[in-house]
């Protein structure tokens, strides 16, 4: 991630995507699986959370986690938390050296930062989110401590992809809504969702101008957790701090 020359180097944002390798989980959580709500040993996500606070060289409950349900609530956080946030599919913050993480195995992590003012997200953006707008609610959420669109980037990570994610017509055309170029044709030329698109195009539309997209599929990519290709799964997180 690059940052401003303006930016001080306190506040300087950076982001991660971790993938199934270097964990500790058996399978089918091999090995990274960071979700603790999907039936896997909790001794071995703990040990494997731990990791992540080593390898980014942060305190341990710096990490904030969210207890993610598809909706819409944002939670903007300043400190450490009691456990993960409860109903949520956002994490504000804007205090350095706190590490927001998301949850996900085909849902796209939405990662953002305003380097000036040093304001960062992470965003649970699966299909029922998009289409109630948690992107939206994040982005007034960030305007409320001081973020300006004009200075945000945006970092998406790796999700299902168009091709691999088919939906019924009423589904696809529910999110066509809120993000027409969400609704694209499937490899078997039924009615898909590319949701990063979706999540793109929301966010342009909003005035974000660099929004870079993690091109990789986790349906195709064995490296990678999927539900919707394996069922029961890990997941990977998004992570995004104020360095
Ligand atoms: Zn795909």
């Amino acid at each position: 991630m690059s940052t401003s020359p303006a930016a001080p180097p306190s506040v300087r944002p950076r982001r991660v995507v971790t993938d199934r390798r270097g964990g500790r989980s058996r399978s089918p959580y091999d090995s990274f699986n960071l979700g603790d709500h999907v039936g896997d040993d909790p001794a071995d996500v703990g040990a494997n959370r731990s990791r992540v606070a080593t390898e980014l060289g942060v305190p341990e409950d710096r990490l904030v986690w969210m207890s993610q349900v598809h909706g819409t609530r944002v939670a903007v956080v300043d400190g450490p938390q009691d456990g993960a946030v409860a109903g949520t599919d956002a994490l504000v913050t804007a205090t350095p050296g706190l590490v927001l993480c998301v949850l996900v195995a085909d849902c796209v992590p939405v990662l953002l930062a305003d380097h000036r003012t040093g304001v960062v997200a992470a965003v649970h953006a699966g299909r029922e989110g998009v289409r109630q707008g948690v992107v939206p609610a994040t982005l007034s959420a960030m305007a409320s401590l001081g973020a300006k669109a004009r200075h945000v980037t945006a970092l998406l990570g790796p999700a299902v992809c168009g091709e691999c994610y088919e939906v019924p017509a009423q589904m696809q055309a529910d999110v066509a809504r809120v993000a027409p170029s969400a609704a694209v044709r499937t490899r078997q030329g039924t009615p898909g969702l590319d949701l990063r698109a979706g999540v793109a195009e929301i966010l342009r539309r909003a005035g974000i101008p660099e929004v870079v997209q993690d091109p990789r599929c986790t349906v195709e990519d064995p490296q990678l957790f999927s539900h919707r290709r394996d069922g029961v799964t890990g997941r990977q997180a998004g992570i995004v701090w104020l360095d």
